[in-house]
């Protein structure tokens, strides 16, 4: 009897593992095509200094289509990262977000553009070089520029990172650290990074209860330390815009004020 289930278990695994298998390696084929036809494009989120109710960013998140269905960046994103597609594909994104935001940023004196850039980028020698090629090839200012990476970047490989980043830096472009407080959070890198903006992970707003409110004034306390500024992510109500505003966090993302949409959206609200 146990035997059975056991077997059970095991097959019940195997058909996930398998399907889940075949499905990036779907994503990984269509992909392939999708770059060459150019399908992915950008939508942009604003994010709003509540300070003075302005749009201080907007943040390019890539869309795709898949078989006639909207699939999510968090499940192609890695699949290109997996396959050594990021490269074509966060280049061709990334020319995409320059060229559509360039005249609302250019009209905008308040509003930088955010760019998420994956870990896989960053160690290509060749990073800043890229990035220095498509700002000038676009014309976008680089002091208008943001690039989000995750903690998991400062973890690793830090020269050959750190020289990308200086490199950059010495530019005008901004670092921001994305999703702060789910990974490797290390008060060594923020000093060794320079970094100028870090982004409160959404875990961290949706229940802000004593132990994630100490850890917000803890932040914003560093902040004032290693001269960052602290944006919110993912608030959808309310009260946690409040409870934020109580903390002197005045840098807000989320679906409470808008949702991911198209620059001409953006330009008419
Ligand atoms: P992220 O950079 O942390 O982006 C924020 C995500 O939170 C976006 O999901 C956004 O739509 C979502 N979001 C914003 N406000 C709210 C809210 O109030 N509630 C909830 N539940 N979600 C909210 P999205 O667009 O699905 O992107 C997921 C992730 O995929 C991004 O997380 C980023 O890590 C990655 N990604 C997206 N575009 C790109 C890209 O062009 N290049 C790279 N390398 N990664 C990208
Ligand atoms: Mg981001
Ligand atoms: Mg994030
Ligand atoms: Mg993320």
């Amino acid at each position: 009897q146990q035997k059975k289930t056991e077997k059970g278990k095991a097959r019940f695994f195997d058909d996930n593992l398998q399907s889940q298998l075949l499905r990036e390696l779907h994503i990984r084929n269509c992909m392939l095509n999708a770059i060459g036809s150019n399908e992915f494009y950008v939508l942009f989120q604003p994010i709003i200094d509540r300070s003075n109710e302005s749009i201080a960013f907007i943040e390019a998140l890539a869309r795709w289509t898949l078989d006639e269905d909207p699939i999510s960046p968090a499940e192609f994103i890695p699949v290109a990262e997996q396959h050594g597609l990021i490269k074509s594909l966060g280049g061709q994104l990334f020319e995409q977000a320059l060229t559509e935001s360039k005249a609302f940023i250019e009209a905008s004196p308040a509003t930088k553009l955010c760019f998420n850039v994956s870990i896989n980028q960053l160690h290509d020698a060749h990073f800043a070089k890229l990035i220095t090629r498509s700002l000038e090839l676009t014309e976008f200012p680089p002091e208008k520029l943001v690039l989000e990476m995750t903690e998991t970047a400062m973890a690793e490989d830090k020269s050959i990172i750190l020289k990308q980043l200086q490199q950059l830096r010495s530019m005008g472009v901004q670092i921001a650290i994305d999703d702060f407080g789910t990974g490797y959070s290390s008060l060594a890198y923020m000093q060794n990074f320079e970094i100028d903006l870090i982004k409160l992970d959404r875990s961290f707003i949706t229940q802000l209860d004593n132990e994630q409110t100490s850890i917000i004034k803890a932040v914003t306390e560093l902040s004032k330390a290693f001269h960052f500024d602290v944006i919110a992510e993912g608030i959808e109500l309310e009260e946690q815009a409040d409870s934020l505003l109580a903390l002197n966090i005045q840098l807000h993302q989320g679906f409470l004020y808008h949702k991911p949409m198209t620059i001409n959206q953006i330009e008419n609200l």
